[in-house]
């Protein structure tokens, strides 16, 4: 895909970010664009905002760097469903909007796919709906705890007991299953 279009400084960045230019990160670009202005909001410093995510691919990389809702932050919540789909809240008021990208009604080539994606209405890229989920939690620091089997540190809620009552980690624990 040509690299030389004149690209918007806030997707350059977003490119670079991601390390390459596709489709994807053009839908994540738009989305995380849309999202801030549907909730009047700017990048996320201390958990303003919080995103779920029903995808782990490529437009992903463009809410957490455009949005600030990081997977490290805890600000980013992932559901496994396959779907171009992101929904974004505003803590102060929760405020939330999800937005679901429509493909094209007809197979694109790659250029014709980023082209669109630069060019057209967001009502053309993007169903705008309510949540389906409540707003997340704010990420807590966890306390954390000791595996009984490596003597390695991990959050607490990743500890279980074994039937012989020593603690285990969760690797620790599936190898012990593995080797029965
Ligand atoms: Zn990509
Ligand atoms: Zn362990």
């Amino acid at each position: 895909m040509d690299q030389d279009m004149n690209l918007p400084e806030d997707l350059k960045r977003v490119v670079a970010f991601h390390g390459h230019f596709c489709p994807g990160i053009l839908v994540g670009w738009r989305a995380a664009r849309l999202a801030m202005r549907l909730l009047d909001a700017e990048r996320d410093r201390d958990e303003q905002l919080v995103a779920v995510t029903e995808n782990d691919a490529c437009g992903v990389d463009a809410i957490q760097y455009l949005l600030g809702c990081t997977f490290g932050k805890g600000n980013l919540v992932f559901r496994d469903y396959g779907k171009h789909a992101y929904t974004v809240f505003r803590r102060s008021d929760g405020k939330g909007v999800r937005l679901v990208y429509r493909p094209a009604g007809r197979e694109l080539t790659r250029e014709e796919s980023a082209r669109r994606l630069l060019e057209e209405e967001d009502d053309v890229l993007f169903a705008v709906g309510a949540p389906r989920e409540p707003m997340p939690d704010r990420a807590v620091i966890r306390t954390s705890a000791v595996c009984d089997i490596c003597g390695e540190t991990a959050m607490e809620t990743r500890i279980h007991p074994l039937e012989d009552g020593r603690m285990a980690c969760v690797p620790c624990r599936e190898a012990l299953r593995r080797s029965h």
